[in-house]
This record gives C-alpha cells, structure tokens and sequence, in this order.
C-alpha cells in the first residue's frame, strides 16, 4: 500500500497537465484497489462539482455529470466532509442516479473529500457491484492519498488556469499572504535556480531551428566532457565501468533522448524546458521500476540531464534583460536576491514559499516593495515574463490581468502616491497626541539606502539597525575596518540621534552564503547571540568596528539578539567590556555605549526584570517573540494565518516587559513589525513603550494616527482590547476605534476585490 501510495503521488505530481494527472490517478487508484470504478469530481466555480475523470463510468459522462453539494452521494460527501462508504448505495435516501453515467450495475460506494486550505476541491469515489463495505485498510489507502494530492490537485488546476503563450490568456488569481504592503504591476521575472531540471522556466519557442542547432550544440558539448572525463579515468576503470560512459554517450543521441526531445522544441516549446520534462520523466520510469539494477539508472539519467542543462541554461541566463517594472519571482526569495535586479526596475516581489515575516518580507518593506509571500500555488516556472500584479495588501497575484482589473489596481497606485506625498507634510512636524503625549518614531534600518529615506521621513533615531544586512551582501565577513566605515555611515547620518546596532543575528533563516548554518529546526537552533558567544573572534570583530565607528559622535547603542538567559547577556557584556578597553588602550577616544537585551524570546519575558537590572534598555522583537509564544514559524505560509502579532497572549506579553523594564528604570522599546502597524502602535504606546521603532515606509502613517487620536482615548482602547478573547476580534475593535476616529483611510486603500 504503502508503495502504490508513494508511485501514485509521484506520477500525478510530475504529470503535464490537470486531466493528465486526473486519468492517472483514477487508473491507478483503480487497479490498486482492484475495484470497478474510480472516478474524481471536482469543484466547478462556485455552481457544483463536476465529474471530471473516470476510470469504469461511461467516459462520455466527463464534463457532462454536474452537481451540486445538495445533490447525490457525491454532495453528500462535499457537505460532510468526510468519508461515506456504503454495502449498497441505491438504498441511501440521498443516492442520485445520473443516467449519463451508466452506473446503476455498481451497489458499493466509497467517496473521500479531496480537501486543500479547508476547502473542498473535490471528491474521490471508487465503485463496485458486489454488495459490500470497503473495508478500513481501503478507505484509510483513499483518505491517505486523496490528503496527499490535495496540493497536486491545487496546484495542477493552477497550473491549467494559465492559457498556453500565444493563445488568449484568462486572468488567474493566486492566493499568499501579505508581505509589503502597496501595489505593483509589472512583467514576471522569474529567478530560479540553475541546473535544478524542476525549477526550469517555460518559455514556447518560435525559431525551432535555431533551438534545435542549440540543443545539438549543448549535447555536443556534453559528449565531448564526457569523453574527456572518460579518458583520464580510462587506467583507472574496468571494462564494466567503461561501458557506462558509452551508455551515457548513446542516451545523448538521436535515437534516444537527444530525439524526444528535437520532438517537444519541434511543438514550440524551448530546448531547456523540453529537456527538463524528458529528462525526469525518465528518472521517473527508472525510479519505480522493481530491478535493483535499474533503479540505480535513474541517477545517471539525472546526472546527465543536469550537465546537459548547465550548458542549455549558460547562455540564456547571461543575456537576461530586466524589464522597465519588474516583479521578482521565485521559489524562495532571499534577500541576497533582491540584489539581483537593479533597484530603479524592481517593483514587486512575490515568493512561492515563505510569510509576511520572512526575512525577504522585512527588506522588501524597508525598500517599500509591494510583496507577497506564500503564494503556494503560483506554478512559478510557468509565468516568467507574464503580465502580473501584486496585491500587498491583501497577498494576491493576479496574472495576465484583464484591462478592468489592471484600471482598478492603477487608480490604486495613483491613491497610494497621493496619500503619500500627503503624509510628507508630516516630516517636521512632533509625534505627539491630540493630548501632547510624545512618542519618538525611530526605524529599523540595514541598508544605506534605508537611512536616506528614514531621514526624510522625520525618523528621531535608529531602533534597529541589522548588521546581518551587510553581511548577507557579501562573499566573506567583512573585516573590522570595512565593517568600521559601513557602520560610521549609519552613526554620522543620524548623529545626534541615537543608532541603535544589533550584534549579528545570524541564524534561523538568515544564514550566510559563506558561513552556512545547516540544521533540523534553525529557529531553535544555533541562532544570534548563541552563534556569536561562540565565535568570540566574530563578535570582537564586530564590536570594536561598532565602538571605533561612534568616536566622536557617541549615538551608539548595541544591542544583543536572541538572548534567552542571564549568562549570555553576562558574557556578552564582559567581551563588550573587552572590545572597549582596548580600544581605549590603542588610543581611541570613546566612551561605553549603552547595552541592550532584546525580548524575543518567552524566556526572556519572563526573565524582563532580571534582564533589565543587568542592562542599560530593554527592547522588543515582537517578530520573533509572536513565533516563540504562539509556536507559530514565522516562515511558513501554511501557518501564517495564525501568526497573530494581536494575539491576547502576545498583548499580555507585551505589557509585562513594559512594566518590569520601567520597574528597574530602563527604557523599553519595540523594534519588530507590530510597531509599524498603525493600529498597533496606538496599543504599544498606551501600554507606555518609550520608542517605537519601525520601518521607513511606515512610519508617517503612523505618526499620522498618533497625532489624530488622545492618549485617553488609546488608553480605553487598549483597556477594552486586554479583555477580549482573541486576535480577531482585537484587531476588529481596534479597526472599529480608528474608523470612528476617522483614520481608516490610512490602513490600506480600500480594495473591493
Ligand atoms: C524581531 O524578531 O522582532 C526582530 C526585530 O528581529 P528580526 O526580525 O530581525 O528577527
Ligand atoms: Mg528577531
């Protein structure tokens, strides 16, 4: 079972097409569970379900059979989801009879739902005609595979969605999450990683001679490697070993692979893509076969499907060109990719995998770039160069957009512009309540650009710079004199304000190309000030750059990340200690910057006073601290929608370490997302956070909500939001409170799709 099971995911997933990979899942299912009949249904829009592939009813009922949940057996199992398996279904009241079908012969009925994102997709239903109930181990094979090719469905049926180039293409709508708000419409560009044949882009292709010159030309290439490598090894190899890279030779050629696919450019698709698909077709045949012997081929098939396409993806991919409004692609974005288009052409970003607080999301909104994150079902190699637009405000894609939506979503990106230059006017101006309650608006920076837009937007100091960001933007750790200049540009750009530099936070998901952290659960792993306390070297390194960067200027802050008990706030501050004395023995003239512990973990919220006693400020990564109390992982789109930041919990939290911190005298402020959020920052100020450090692009927002509301009216809003049981209804009341202040607007544009 347990086999079938894996070789029918396997081949569905791989299939071209939706009805392909319909036909194969019903002729298999079929013969697995040796029944007559196995047919699915899918969901047709919003009128019902239809039958879409059968294996044993009358083939012309496909497309013809339609209902809907309150109809038949079939409706039955969409309402209920969940299994119904009958001895004789005639006898069930609900039992419909579609003549189309031609189904009155069979008596037993198993139908399981096919459900993705709680939704019901479809139904799966095997038949027979001896009377009998498909035993346990049959419905648990049907409820395990239909769970498992929910996704494929999904994305198969995402994948039909996009019309072929060249013919009419239909708007189709892709459903991630919110990454940087604002809204984009651009061409897709797609990055994807080279020489991996999964994540080749479809491009059709029009000079088929040229394409098959091209493809002769790589192969070539190939054999002549391969006959190279063939040679050096020849006294090394026996005879047995030898044949193998003749077999390699023979695969290249026309009778073989090299022919099938000259077959697939010649029907207009391009050389890599057609190799990709032949290639791991082939791996897929040789993985299921039953021979030892032969199974081990499909690694050489693999092997050589990637040397081929290292030569087929080398010159496609140097001569790329970025178009004017370009919306970055990809699997998994990261923020060393970002780097990759150049900054006047980049104007979304949307990323299969990944949420709202991945690390990419945070850059992209500090560089004000609409973004979605988690669009899980984007069949991203299929769209490069497709028309597309970002929704960041609620995390949609929309590909090849009709001329009314792409009218609709530019009226938008007129109104955004327009309430922004509004808000310019708020540059000189004091973040402070109706009532003059005054709350400095710092933000959180990391790259240059980042500090020039922060200026202009009236930012009081830095809350956060993350010194990860230039770090990541190298090959090798950047050594104490280069770090030095990079940090003095921050120092001097704010200089008198305070700058607040958070040691390296590597880790998690934040790992460096040349320093690679490779492990089971990073997020409670070797991440920030652990990795750091380990490599006192890095972290000297680091310090002395950052004290030696402030000479003269004195708005130095450190701060230390992920700090989870007392010991390592200790033993930072002793090597802090360290770095600083000798820099005054080497002559500097300098003085001992504040230290500071950030609370992001629940350990450290309860250890809020003990920490705050040691320290000089306290402040709050409320990103972090959201994941770690709710056990929510900020990166993965499939929990993203119960990464509530509101959540009563991570309140309570919040309003802890405010008031242990004060009780021992040291300022508290935020530095996570939570801040630049406009509602929240109200809750934030009334709880009485002394700084709220938050993005650029957020920040006149919310000194915009600041200066519309009184301290006394935050105060009863935070009091009336700390009694209620859960984030959706916090975030209601408070969307309630700011309406009936008249600060709506300043959310989100409203956006009636
Ligand atoms: C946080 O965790 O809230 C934070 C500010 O740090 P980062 O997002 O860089 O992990
Ligand atoms: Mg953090």
């Amino acid at each position: 079972m347990l086999n079938s099971l894996r070789s029918i995911v396997q081949e569905v997933n791989a299939a071209r097409d939706l009805p392909t990979a319909l036909d194969i899942i019903v002729a298999r299912v079929k013969s697995s569970m040796i029944t007559e009949v196995c047919s699915v249904y899918l969901r047709d829009g919003d009128n019902g379900y239809v039958l879409m592939s059968t294996d044993g009813l009358n083939p012309d009922a496909v497309g013809a059979v339609k209902l809907s949940p309150e109809q038949g057996l079939v409706g039955r199992v969409v309402v209920r989801e969940e299994p119904i398996n009958l001895e004789y279904a005639p006898a069930h009241p609900r039992y419909q009879y579609f003549p189309e079908t031609g189904e009155e012969r069979y008596n037993a009925f198993l139908g399981v739902p096919i459900i993705h994102h709680r939704q019901v997709l479809g139904v799966l239903v095997v038949q027979q005609t001896e009377r009998r109930r498909f035993d346990e181990s049959e419905e648990a094979f049907l409820v395990t595979l239909s769970a498992q090719l929910a996704g494929v469905i999904a994305h198969a049926e995402a994948n039909g969605t996009l019309a072929a180039f060249g013919q009419q293409a239909a708007e189709a709508k892709f459903v991630g999450v919110p990454g940087a708000s604002g809204v984009a419409i651009g061409e897709a560009v797609v990055i994807a990683p080279a020489s991996d044949l999964r994540a080749v882009l479809y491009k059709p292709c029009s000079e088929i001679d040229v394409e098959i010159e091209f493809l002769q030309r790589c192969l070539a290439a190939v054999r002549e490697d391969i006959k190279q490598v063939g040679k050096k090894l020849k006294t090394r190899l026996n005879r047995e070993e030898q044949a193998l890279f003749d077999a390699y030779l023979a695969m290249l050629d026309d009778a073989s692979l090299g022919g099938e696919v000259t077959e697939r450019i010649k029907q207009g698709t391009c050389a890599a893509y057609a190799w990709a698909e032949v290639i791991l077709e082939h791996e897929r045949n040789f993985s299921s076969m039953d021979d030892a012997y032969l199974r081990e081929r499909a690694a050489d098939v693999r092997d050589l499907g990637q040397r081929v396409l290292a030569y087929l993806q080398e010159e496609v991919q140097s001569c790329r060109v970025y178009p004017e409004k370009s919306i970055l692609v990809g699997e998994e974005l990261t923020a060393s990719i970002l780097g990759e288009v150049p900054k006047s052409k980049l104007v979304g970003i949307v990323s299969v995998k990944g949420s709202g607080n991945s690390h990419v999301a945070i850059l992209a909104r500090a560089m004000d770039i609409p973004t979605v994150m988690g669009a899980v079902d984007l069949p991203y190699t299929r769209i490069d160069q497709r028309q597309l637009i970002v929704d960041g405000y609620q995390g949609s894609v929309f590909s090849d957009p009709s001329e009314a939506l792409s009218e609709h979503y530019s009226a938008i990106i007129v109104e955004e512009q327009a309430l922004v230059r509004g808000l310019e006017a708020l540059k000189d101006l004091p973040c402070e309540t109706l009532d003059h309650h005054r709350v400095p608006l710092w933000v959180n920076t990391g790259l240059m650009a980042d500090v020039v837009r922060s200026l202009e937007r009236g930012a009081e100091g830095v809350g956060l710079y993350r010194t990860e960001v230039p770090f990541l933007l190298r090959d090798r750790f950047p050594g104490e004199e280069e770090q030095r200049i990079i940090y003095r540009e921050q120092l001097e750009a704010f200089a008198p304000e305070p700058v607040t530099m958070r040691t390296l936070d590597i880790g998690g998901d934040k790992s460096l190309p040349y320093f690679p952290i490779e492990e089971d659960n990073p997020f409670l792993g070797w991440r920030g000030i652990r990795v750091t306390l380990d490599h006192p070297e890095i972290f000297l390194v680091q310090v002395r750059a950052m004290i030696k960067a402030s000479e003269g200027l004195d708005n130095l802050r450190i701060m230390l990340p992920m700090v989870t008990n007392i010991p390592e706030l200790e033993a930072a501050q002793v090597l802090i200690y360290r770095a600083y004395n000798e820099l005054l023995e080497e002559g500097h003239k300098i003085t001992l910057p504040p230290i500071g512990v950030m609370i992001e973990v629940p350990a450290a919220v309860y250890q809020a006073r003990e920490l705050a006693a040691r320290a000089d400020f306290l402040s709050v990564g409320s990103n972090d601290l959201t994941q770690y109390l709710l056990a929510v992982d900020r990166n993965n789109a499939r929990v993203a929608d119960l990464y509530h930041a509101l959540h009563p919990a991570v309140l309570r939290a919040l309003q802890q370490i405010v008031s242990d911190g004060h009780s021992q005298g040291v300022t508290v402020s935020i530095c996570g997302e939570l801040a630049g959020d406009p509602g929240a920052a109200i809750l934030l100020m009334a709880m009485g956070f002394d700084v709220l450090s938050m993005n650029a692009s957020n920040l006149p927002r919310v000194k915009s909500v600041i200066r519309g509301i009184t301290l006394q009216q935050a105060d009863e809003l935070l009091s009336e939001v700390m009694l209620l049981p859960d984030a959706y209804e916090i975030n209601v009341c408070v969307e309630r409170a700011l309406k009936e202040a008249g600060i709506t607007r300043l959310l989100r544009p409203s956006i009636s799709n």
